[in-house]
């Protein structure tokens, strides 16, 4: 299995954490447009960022993280990523190369980390949807060129959980950790005073390329084979897009009936919208149109 989460947990102690690897599902996302290799790199990171993160949380539903420029017309405008509960994930990014200064500046921005900051402007946001009940955002606060460090931050500062998330990627693969420290009782602090400073020390250890090469039972083995740990079984991952046709005729409601025939003429009596995430087209006739406005 290529795409997969694996819980872990330090036995006797309020740490847990989780070890994710994307590789087909990152394929199908980066097949989708010709992106940047640091923009890309990003997107492993946030796709792996909300399989991690939604692990953290004890719903049926779908948690997104979303980076989005102010400007419009920026050379990069958007990304996100997502993971729901049954383990679908997707990712987008929205962003532009056309132009001599565009492709100059993509040639500089050559990590992940420097994607990242491309968008400093931006705003940083995790989105919760339930299935049932409220949806929630929160802001990510970037005080750092990391996105594993602004995210691991905003789990401390929201949840008063210490967090620490490590993220990598490849040409290839997507992966990264993800290690809490729950609350402690008295007895677990009295039993090991250091235990947080330590995991953190030998999680730090951990280098990109065997985050992204290594199975997750040896990433956890290298890193705290002194500590016992249990592991539950694997949590499969899989790319999967929730469009639809439905979703596809609301944005042609969206866009009125005028203006989605005036797009039909233009393409010789087609309207079709293509799906960023999964690529898959949906095409409608004047007929089809017309139906949706009567
Ligand atoms: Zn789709």
């Amino acid at each position: 299995m290529n795409d997969y989460r694996q819980r872990f947990f330090i036995q006797d102690s309020p740490v847990r954490g989780d070890v994710v690897r994307l590789t087909d599902s990152f394929a199908t996302v980066t097949a989708q447009k010709d992106y940047p290799k640091s923009l890309q790199e990003l997107l492993g990171q946030m796709l792996v960022s909300a399989s991690l993160l939604i692990s953290t949380l004890k719903i049926d539903g779908k948690l997104s993280i979303q980076l989005q420029s102010a400007d419009p017309n920026a050379p990069f405008r958007f990304a996100m990523a997502e993971c729901d509960h049954t383990g679908a994930v997707r990712a987008l990014a929205g962003f532009s190369n056309h132009s001599d200064d565009e492709r100059a500046i993509w040639q500089n921005t050559k990590t992940a980390n420097d994607a990242f900051t491309l968008l400093d402007k931006g705003v940083l946001f995790i989105s919760i949807h339930p299935e049932f009940g409220e949806s929630y955002q929160g802001i990510v606060e970037r005080v750092s060129d990391d996105l594993a460090e602004c995210l691991a931050h905003y789990q401390k500062q929201s949840a008063q959980i210490s967090t620490l998330i490590k993220l990598a990627c490849n040409d290839t693969t997507a992966g990264g950790i993800l290690v809490q420290l729950l609350p402690q009782t008295d007895e677990d602090k009295e039993n090991d005073p250091d235990l947080w400073d330590r995991l953190t020390t030998l999680t730090a250890t951990i280098k990109a390329d065997e985050l992204t090469d290594l199975p997750a039972d040896e990433i956890l083995y290298r890193l705290y084979h002194e500590e016992n740990v249990a592991l539950p079984d694997i949590t499969p991952l899989h790319f999967a897009c929730t469009c639809s046709p439905e979703k596809s005729e609301g944005a042609i409601v969206q866009l009125g009936h005028d203006e989605a025939l005036q797009v039909l003429d233009a393409h010789g009596g087609v309207l079709t919208l293509d799906c960023g995430f999964c690529g898959k087209e949906y095409r409608f006739d004047k007929a089809s149109v017309d139906s949706l406005f009567i």
